[in-house]
């Protein structure tokens, strides 16, 4: 905070004690004034009574002896002084011995003096003989003209008013400076100082003393303004920590340190705000202790909150996948997951948790084991706030304890028993291989130059002991999470390229499509790999066409750019799959080294009730040409989607409209049969 100079004290004081010094100045020089014109008139009178009592002699001289001459030498000497305006010596009945008389002076101030000397003034002495007598002969008068007196008044009185009026500035200003140096500046000093403090810190800084003012208010104000902050400080710390605990005690459980139900509350809105903004998926799992009361009774309650304590820790271990933790009272926890995107991450979470308690809690020389039981809600499916998402979880979590202990349950019973059937199916999954429960299909790929079948697309199957036959869509992501998908794709690769050599073998000139998972693809062995298939089973470049999908491309382009190079090099064609589903951008397609782009089937089956599909499919085929690739359409299901593609140029095409993916031995009879109707053509 800046002062303004005119604001400042000094200034303020400096014009009071201007001005009040200037009143007393004036009026004590008008006071002196007037004492000087008082005198001027005194002057006046006794110089007169000075020039009569000089002249009275020779005058009386004069008239005494009628001596005219001598009178007019009187007069004469009496008018060597310039204020002399009239003299005249002789008796008042009779005519005058001698008189003379002169002009009025001039002078610019008489109109003032005038006023206060008067015109002029005329003083009379008797003109007496020598005693014993005194006889009375006449009168010696003169007449004074004030204006020289006046002059002399005029110019005095300007000296004592100016001098009068300048010693009332220089005391002002010795006052001001005075002033200046003792308080004002002092006091900006500490204006200084005080605008340094921190407000949050305030005996941090001192306000340091002043030299010279140590023992006066200013030192003693300095020292109680310290001592002020100082407790203002110790003040605000208490109150502080004070804050602080009972903000603690108010959310976060006392035994665990974890956040409680309230914190809790606080954390899920605002993680639920952000999971709206961004449409993504929160889970929320609530786990409850399987008999802690038992455990609490055959122990004791040491025992029981020791336990807990352990299990927090054990929760805490989680806690990179969690967007909140908290206990929300005696055993029962409460974990969110936020940003998901599948209902199974919440199950696998869940089941990690359980797993977690395998292992035994050692506690006093014993061994505990605890089991929980986890209710899990999903946001949005299963409630939008936070109140609902925690009481269903709760719910869940306590109707799942009343059938079986030990596991986690979904409060909607589909996505449960999706979870438990994804579950089983992972676990199916690891031995599936080694039980020979896959096998290929095939589905033919026509080409529309001479409608020829000039490739196949080898697709998984697999036959589930239980559930019959599982669809590639469900197993193989979850192959990829488990990691399977590297020996399930190799397996693929394989046995394709051995089907491939038995076509061969029987004179079908055909080309190979197999789908790659993304995990696959960024696999460092999977150039290897395929290089030694197209070794061992003989089989010809290009013979070989690895699908990939843009997902899987875009994540890293530049590496996703050298594996495909590499697999290139193997001999092996790149086909883009799925192609306009994914982010579809020009430059990528560009950088990337791609032979053929698949149109996805969605596109291709509804191109002829959608004009917006039609014109995709268009564009796509043109994009595809004028880089120079090949265009497949896949899912071609009539003879009006093969027409429409056929018309835009594509140049393959796969569907139901020529066959069903097929097991070998029928794609066999069907190459066959397309064999023996194009020669009937020819
Ligand atoms: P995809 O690569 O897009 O395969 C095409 C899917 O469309 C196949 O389903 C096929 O049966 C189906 N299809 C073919 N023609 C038509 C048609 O005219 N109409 C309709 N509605 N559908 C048609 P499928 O075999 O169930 O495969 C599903 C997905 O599973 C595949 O999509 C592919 O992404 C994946 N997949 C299949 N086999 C493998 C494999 O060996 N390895 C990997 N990594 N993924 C595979
Ligand atoms: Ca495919
Ligand atoms: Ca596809």
């Amino acid at each position: 905070m800046k002062l303004e100079l005119k604001n400042s004290l000094s200034v303020k004081l400096l014009r009071v004690v201007l001005l009040s010094a200037l009143i007393v100045g004036v009026v004590l020089s008008c006071a002196q004034i007037v004492f000087d014109a008082y005198k001027t008139r005194q002057a006046v009178a006794s110089d007169a009574q000075r020039i009569l009592d000089m002249f009275r002699d020779p005058s009386t001289q004069a008239v005494y002896s009628l001596d005219r001459e001598m009178g007019m030498q009187v007069i004469e000497g009496l008018f060597q002084d310039d204020a002399v305006r009239m003299a005249s010596i002789g008796h008042p009945h009779e005519a005058m011995l001698a008189q003379k008389t002169r002009e009025l002076q001039h002078s610019n101030s008489r109109w003032l003096t005038d006023l206060i000397l008067g015109k002029e003034r005329t003083f009379t002495t008797q003109l007496v003989g020598r005693g014993p007598y005194s006889e009375y002969y006449g009168d010696l008068s003169i007449t004074l003209d004030t204006a020289t007196y006046g002059k002399g008044f005029i110019v005095s009185s300007v000296i004592i008013f100016i001098s009068g009026v300048l010693r009332a500035m220089a005391m002002a200003l010795v006052l001001y400076l005075v002033y200046h140096w003792l308080l004002t500046k002092p006091l900006s000093r500490i204006i200084e100082h005080l605008t340094e403090i921190n407000p949050d810190r305030p005996s941090a800084h001192k306000i340091p003393q002043l030299k010279g003012h140590e023992k006066n208010e200013l030192g003693v104000w300095i020292n109680t303004a310290n001592q002020l902050l100082q407790s203002i400080e110790r003040n605000t710390h208490l109150r502080y920590e004070a804050e602080n605990s009972l903000l603690r005690m108010a959310q976060y459980d006392f035994l665990t340190g974890l956040p409680n139900r309230q914190q809790l509350q606080q954390q899920l809105d605002k993680i639920l705000v952000d999971a709206g903004k961004l449409q993504r998926r929160v889970a929320v799992l609530c786990v409850g202790l399987d008999d802690f009361k038992g455990i609490n009774e055959q122990f004791s309650y040491q025992t029981g909150d020791q336990l807990l304590l352990a299990l927090a820790d054990r929760l805490r271990a989680h806690s990179g996948r969690l967007g909140a933790l908290a206990r929300l009272g005696g055993d029962q926890f409460a974990l969110v997951q936020a940003d998901i995107e599948q209902p199974y991450e919440a199950a696998e979470l869940a089941q990690s948790v359980l797993d977690d308690l395998e292992a035994a809690f050692a506690l006093d020389h014993q061994e505990i084991r605890l089991r929980a039981t986890i209710g899990i809600t999903l946001f949005p499916e299963d409630g939008d706030s936070t109140e609902k998402l925690l009481q269903k979880a709760e719910q869940t979590m306590t109707l799942a304890k009343t059938r079986s202990r030990n596991r986690y349950q979904f409060y909607i019973a589909s996505v449960d028993t999706e979870m438990r059937r994804r579950r089983e199916l992972e676990k199916d999954l690891r031995d599936a291989l080694i039980r020979d429960q896959f096998f290929l299909v095939y589905q033919p790929q026509i080409s529309y130059r001479d409608h020829r079948v000039v490739g196949v697309e080898a697709l998984i199957r697999w036959q589930h002991p239980e559930h019959g036959l599982v669809p590639p869509d469900l197993f193989i992501p979850l192959a990829e999470q488990n990691g399977t998908i590297i020996a399930i794709g190799e397996w693929v690769l394989d046995q394709a390229c051995k089907q491939l050599r038995e076509w061969h073998d029987q004179g079908f000139d055909l080309r190979m499509a197999v789908n790659l998972s993304t995990v696959q693809l960024h696999h460092a062995e999977l150039p290897r790999v395929v290089n030694n298939l197209l070794q061992m089973y003989r089989l010809p470049p290009r013979s070989l066409e690895l699908e990939v999908t843009e997902t899987g491309l875009m994540e890293d382009i530049s590496t996703a750019a050298q594996h495909l190079l590499s697999l290139r090099r193997s001999g092996a064609l790149i086909a883009i799959d799925d192609f306009g589903t994914g982010y579809s951008s020009l430059s990528y397609l560009k950088s990337l080294p791609l032979d053929k782009i698949k149109i996805d089937k969605s596109f291709v089956q509804d191109l002829l009730d959608d004009d917006d599909d039609a014109t995709i499919v268009r564009a796509i085929i043109q994009l595809g040409k004028s880089l120079g690739m090949q265009v497949i359409a896949e899912g071609v299901e009539t003879a009006e989607q093969e027409a429409y593609i056929i018309s835009e140029g594509c140049h393959e095409g796969q569907g139901y409209h020529y066959s069903k993916p097929l097991p070998a031995r029928e794609l066999g009879a069907y190459l066959k049969q397309a064999q023996r109707s194009n020669a009937a053509i020819l």
